[in-house]
């Protein structure tokens, strides 16, 4: 359990972000996010609540949302476009979700550790996710539903009439040049140093390929000046 001062200076992250005074104008507690909220009719979560701690500075109960609620939120923006007050209760929630990252908050890692083999997939090849990744066992918020795209991509490809459609190898390759202009990006925005404190293993597997790729890279670079 954190301390107050620790969870003080998580609220003190959240409201120093440049989008916060953006997304939050104040609150009537009128509720309408909340009726329009479709994660709130299906999870124990209410963009209002969340509005409200944050508009209220209760810095407890927010810590207490970083736990698990803010994690039920579809990032679908429906509460966005109906606040009368112009909040965005959807954006105030991925401000917290940064923070909490930032912070290693075990209720990320646990939300996240299923997304290991997209971030995998999305930092070493820059696609995010392939229907051959796909597997139920890796996404039970997904339903039932998953078995309509679960599935080996090359196989689905072949109902794909267009012929260079039907290949996994070129519909998914980028290029070394693209790929390193992505690692710096990553880096500079603090995507990987994220990504070190929710899984310092992948983070290590990718950073050992990051290494080998900026060397083949060098190496293209040097052939092209012979
Ligand atoms: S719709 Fe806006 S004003 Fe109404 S409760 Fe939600 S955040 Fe507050
Ligand atoms: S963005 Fe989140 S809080 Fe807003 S309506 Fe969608 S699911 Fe609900």
């Amino acid at each position: 359990m954190a301390t107050y001062a620790e969870m003080k200076e998580m609220f003190d992250e959240i409201r120093a972000d440049f989008r916060y005074d953006h997304e939050l104008n104040g609150c009537l507690n009128c509720g309408i996010c909340t009726a329009t909220c479709p994660s709130a009719q299906f999870y124990d979560y209410s963009p209002r609540e969340i509005v409200q701690l944050l508009w209220t500075e209760n810095v407890e109960q927010i810590y207490d949302a970083m736990q698990e609620k803010i994690w039920a939120c579809a990032q679908c923006m429906t509460c966005a476009a109906r606040c009368p007050f112009k909040n965005s209760p959807g954006g105030l929630v991925m401000i917290m979700r940064e923070v909490s990252i930032r912070h290693g908050m075990q209720s990320a890692k646990d939300v996240l550790r299923p997304f290991g083999r997209v971030m995998l997939k999305l930092i070493t090849t820059g696609n995010q996710l392939s229907p051959d990744m796909i597997q139920p066992d890796h996404f039970p918020d997904w339903g039932p539903n998953i078995q309509k795209v679960e599935g080996d991509l090359r196989i689905l490809r072949k109902a794909i009439p267009v012929r260079t459609l039907q290949t996994v190898e070129t519909a998914w390759e980028v290029s070394l040049k693209t790929s390193v202009e992505m690692y710096t990006i990553w880096e500079m925005t603090g995507v990987l140093k994220s990504l070190e404190t929710m899984d310092e293993n992948l983070f290590d597997v990718i950073e050992d390929f990051i290494d080998e790729k900026r060397e083949d890279y060098e190496d293209w670079l040097e052939s092209q000046e012979r």
